[in-house]
This record gives structure tokens, sequence and C-alpha cells, in this order.
């Protein structure tokens, strides 16, 4: 069978191997869909941390169960989105049913080969049932997933004011689903086109552009009051560092995107809103159902702007990896 591994930093290949063969337990998947995420983007730019080559990458998933144990709940044929996350059941966060942050995770297309490959074989404990949902929704269930974690972190509450730094794809499904839930989303970005996209896609209201006075803005359309939720999706340090200026008294700050350095604030500052500052890693089942069952409303198809067919990966992958090409989420086919 046909696989792409990123061999190093740089280069990615087009191989051949024979099939994975599938542990009790464990489902045989056909890939049908692959996302391509920031962490691959990362990962073959040789900046991501957590590392090592040569890695399969791939962890946003559609996948259909080709061969399983007789007695398990998912039977062959059935549709499945894969939970990338391989928690250990044992330590104290999956006791306390935090298995987004088990301290021993594996993450499938990170720490372990992941699906740009035919065939791939996955503990079906993180196997979720999608018979409903298209390919394309089932292969963006995780970086909504990832957004929808973030908001359960802040409880996010209805008619709240709510910035989301950041308009790549986890920010925008952060907008869509703090919109869902009945807050008052304003979305932060400098690329204008991400800005549009957000408006007419997304049907967001309140942006602002970071380059034109930010918290000035953000100031005046909530009232003076500023947003009682503050989310980083850009993992940018500037922007990290800005987060509690948009914040309300009061309120919440939960970083999403992930940086690799020490970050800074004043303490004064943040003393004087007894700020939450938040992390929010990954994302649970319960983060995936919720998706899984509201994904109609999202605009699947306009999200995902940019289709290539596995054996033209390796061509395309350098375009995605560039904003000016006007890319949201790319999709590899097989
Ligand atoms: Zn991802
Ligand atoms: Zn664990």
């Amino acid at each position: 069978m046909k696989y792409i591994v990123c061999e190093q930093p740089g280069t990615f290949s087009l191989k051949q191997k024979s099939m994975p063969k599938r542990k009790q337990g464990e489902a045989l998947l056909k890939v049908h869909k692959i996302g391509v995420c920031g962490t691959d983007i990362h990962a073959y730019g040789g900046n991501q941390a957590f590392f090592t080559y040569p890695r399969i990458l791939g962890h946003e998933l559609a996948c259909e169960v080709v061969e399983v144990d007789e007695d398990n709940r998912v039977k062959v044929g059935d549709q499945v989105v894969v939970v990338p996350y391989i928690n250990c059941g044992n330590c104290i966060a999956c006791k306390n049913g935090k298995t987004n942050c088990c301290s021993n995770i594996k993450v499938i297309g990170v720490h372990a080969d992941g699906g740009m490959q035919e065939y791939i074989t996955v503990r079906t404990d993180l196997l979720l049932k999608a018979n409903h949902l298209s390919h394309d929704q089932m292969a963006i269930v995780e970086p909504l997933a990832i957004g929808a974690h973030a908001l359960r972190r802040a409880n996010l509450q209805k008619g709240e004011y709510v910035v989301v730094m950041g308009c790549g794809p986890i920010g925008i499904g952060m907008l869509k689903l703090a919109q869902l839930a009945g807050a008052i989303p304003i979305a932060l970005d400098m690329n204008p086109n991400r800005l549009q996209f957000v408006l007419d896609e997304i049907g967001i209201e309140h942006m602002v552009n970071v380059s034109d006075n930010p918290v000035e803005q953000v100031g005046q359309i909530t009232g003076g009051d500023f947003a009682t939720a503050v989310f980083d999706a850009t993992g940018n340090q500037k922007a990290l560092e800005s987060g509690p200026d948009y914040m309300a008294h009061g309120g919440r700050y939960v970083l999403v995107g992930l940086s690799k350095v020490d970050l800074t604030f004043n303490h004064p500052k943040i003393h004087a809103k007894e700020s939450s500052i938040l992390c929010s890693r990954n994302a649970t089942l319960e983060d995936f159902e919720y998706v899984m069952n509201t994904i109609e409303i999202f605009p699947t198809s306009s999200f995902i702007t940019h289709v290539a067919d596995f054996d033209q990966m390796i061509a395309q992958f350098d375009s995605w990896t560039k904003p000016e090409t006007g890319v949201i989420k790319a999709m590899i086919q097989l």
C-alpha cells in the first residue's frame, strides 16, 4: 500500500509498504480523507516541538472500518472519525476524565504514525461512528473539536462578548461554535481576506483588524467593558501576550494556540482584572460528539479551500503553507 512519510523537515516521500496488521481491540481502517493541519505544516517546516523524523503525518481523518473484532461496537463498513489522542487510561488526568491531557499521551500523526497512508490500525475506543456525515465533514471534526473544547474550558455563557484572536481553521471553528452557543463573537486577525471569510461564511458581525488600534475597537464594540472571554488561536507570542488587554474585569483568557516561548504578563494588569488564565489542549470524546451533532450548521465546503489526490499531495503541499494562496483548510483524498 502507498504511504507518504515526512523523512525530515522539508522532505516528503511517497513509498510502498505492506498492509498494517491489526491487534485485538484495534480496527483496520481505510483512510478516505486527511485534513492538513497547522501541526503538519509545522512538522514539515521543522519548527514543531516534540517531533521526531521520519514520521507519517495526518491526524484529521475520515476512515472506513475494513476489519475489526466481531463483537465490537463498530462494524465493518462503518464510517468512523478517529480521535487521534492515544491516552493511557491510568494517569491522574485520565482518571479525572481529562484524557485530552493524559500525561502519557501519544497523538496519532505527531508522536505515532498518522493517516497519510492507505490503511491504518487504531484502537477502537478512539473511533466514533459517523455514518451520517460526509467524508469532508468527518475530516474537519478534529479541528472543530479543539475549538469546542476551548469554549467548554471557558464555560461560555449566552450573550457574552467573546474575542477570538486568529482566524485560521481553529479560530474560525471557535467563532462559529461561540455564535451557536449564543455568545457574541468578535474576530481578530491581521489578514483582511480571513476577516472577509468570517463575515461572508460564518456570519460574524464584529471584526477587528489588529493593525488598526484593536484594543480601542474591542472597547467600542463592548461598550467599554471588553470581552468576558478571550481566546488565542494564533500561538503567536505577541498575540498571546496581548490577550488580557481585550479581557473584561473578572474575565477568562484561554490559550488554545501553542508557542514555544516564555510568555510575560504585567502582574498588576492581570491581577486587577482577577484574570482566569486557562490553557486548552486537544479535545475529549465529548467535544468530538458535540461537534458531530452540530456540524451541519458549519460551512464545510467553503472551509475546505484546497483538495489534492494522495499522489499529488507532495507537489501541492508547499502552496498550502502560504497564506497568500487563500488556504484555510487543505484536504487530501484517497
Ligand atoms: Zn489538527
Ligand atoms: Zn493518561
